[in-house]
C-alpha cells in the first residue's frame, strides 16, 4: 500500500511538473509575442507610471485630439494636467495640406489657447527641412505636387517653388509648352504631398523632372487615410508619390527621401527641437502603421488610443513595430491617472 502511495505521489509530481513546463512555455510565447510586455490596458496605475517616466507627450491629431472638427472629450483637461506636471505637449501630424501655424490656430480655436506654432510638427515642414539636410541648393526651384501648406512651408525655408496650387487649373493642352520651357537642371527637387487638386499636368511635369534626374522627396508615404465614422479610405500622400514615381518609371524605393511618420528623420527633428531624447517621449496615436510604428522605431513609449481608426481586432492582429506598449480608449485615460 505504501508503495502504491509513493507511486501516486511520484506520478502527481511528474504531472505537475509537465503542467508547470507547459505554463512556462505558454507564458514565454505570450511575452515573446508582446501580449504581456506590450498592448497593456492603460489603467490609472500604469498611466501614472507612464506619466512619471516621460518628459514629453507627442500627440497625433485626427482621431486622437480631434474628430470631425471637435476636440475628443477630456482632451483639454488632460493636456492641461500634463503641462501642469511639467511635461512638454506637442503635436505631430502627417497632414501636409496646412502650415504649422494654421494647425496651431485651429487648435487654439478649439480651446487649446496655449498652443504655439513651435508645438506643431508636420510633414510639410519636415520635408522642407529634409531638403536642407540633404543639401538641396536654394538657388534651384522646388516643384510641388501638393497643397498650399506644403508650398508655404517649403518657401518659409527660403526655397523658390513652382507647381502646387499655381498649377491647379492646368490641363493636357498646357503640357507641351511647359515641357519645352522647363529646364530640369534649374530644379533641386520634386516634393510630393497629399494633393486634392492633382491633375495630369502636374503628373506630367513632376515625372518629367524626375525622369531627368531631379530628386524625388515625399512629405510622407501613407498610401491612404481614413475618414469619418465609416472609416472610408481615401488616397494619401503615398498614392500621389506612387503616381509620380510610376509615371517616371521608378521602382521602389519610390522616393529619394521621405519625411513624416514613421520616418526616423521626423523623430530626430522632434528630439532636436525639444532637446529631449526619444526614450523620454510617449507617442500617442490612433494609427498602427504611422503613429505606433513611428514611436516604436524611434525608441519612444507608445500608446494607442481607440478613439480613431484602429479597432481592437486590428490591434490584436498587429505584429512587430506596429504593436503599442499601451492601449486606452482615448486620451482622457491619461487624465484619469492624475485625479
Ligand atoms: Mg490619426
Amino acid at each position: 500500500m505504501a508503495r502504491v502511495k509513493q507511486l501516486l505521489v511520484v506520478l502527481s509530481c511528474l504531472a505537475l511538473n509537465s503542467r508547470f513546463r507547459e505554463l512556462v512555455d505558454h507564458n514565454r510565447s505570450l511575452a515573446f509575442s508582446g501580449h504581456w510586455t506590450k498592448r497593456r490596458e492603460l489603467d490609472s496605475r500604469l498611466a501614472h507610471k507612464l506619466i512619471e517616466s516621460a518628459e514629453a507627450f507627442v500627440f497625433d491629431l485626427d482621431g486622437v485630439i480631434w474628430i470631425g472638427g471637435f476636440l475628443v472629450e477630456g482632451v483639454q483637461e488632460t493636456l492641461e494636467d500634463l503641462r501642469g506636471h511639467g511635461k512638454s505637449v506637442i503635436f505631430a501630424t502627417n497632414n501636409a495640406m496646412r502650415t504649422r501655424s494654421e494647425v496651431a490656430s485651429r487648435l487654439k480655436s478649439l480651446g487649446l489657447d496655449w498652443v504655439m506654432e513651435s508645438d506643431v510638427f508636420n510633414s510639410a515642414n519636415a520635408v522642407a527641412r529634409l531638403l536642407e539636410a540633404r543639401g538641396i541648393s536654394k538657388d534651384r526651384s522646388i516643384y510641388i505636387v501638393g497643397e498650399a501648406g506644403l508650398r508655404d512651408e517649403v518657401q518659409a525655408l527660403g526655397y523658390r517653388t513652382q507647381g502646387g496650387p499655381d498649377d491647379a487649373g492646368k490641363s493636357l493642352k498646357d503640357i507641351p509648352t511647359a515641357l519645352e520651357r522647363i529646364d530640369p537642371s534649374s530644379f533641386g527637387a520634386v516634393v510630393c504631398g497629399l494633393d486634392q487638386h492633382l491633375n495630369y499636368y502636374k503628373l506630367a511635369l513632376a515625372s518629367s523632372l524626375v525622369r531627368n534626374g531631379v530628386p524625388l522627396f515625399a512629405s510622407n508615404d501613407d498610401l491612404f487615410g481614413q475618414l469619418g465614422p465609416g472609416k472610408h479610405q481615401w488616397p494619401g500622400a503615398g498614392s500621389v508619390l506612387a503616381a509620380v514615381a510610376a509615371a517616371a518609371g521608378r521602382r521602389p524605393p519610390l522616393a529619394d527621401a521621405t519625411a513624416g511618420k514613421p520616418s526616423l528623420e521626423f523623430a530626430k527633428l522632434i528630439e532636436h527641437s525639444l532637446d529631449i531624447p526619444a526614450r523620454k517621449m510617449v507617442m500617442v496615436g490612433d494609427r498602427l502603421d504611422t503613429d505606433i510604428a513611428f514611436g516604436n522605431n524611434a525608441g519612444m513609449q507608445t500608446l494607442l488610443v481607440l478613439s480613431g481608426v484602429t479597432s481592437r481586432a486590428e490591434l490584436h492582429r498587429a505584429q512587430g513595430n506596429w504593436v503599442p506598449d499601451y492601449v486606452a480608449a482615448s486620451v482622457a485615460s491619461l487624465g484619469a491617472a492624475q485625479q
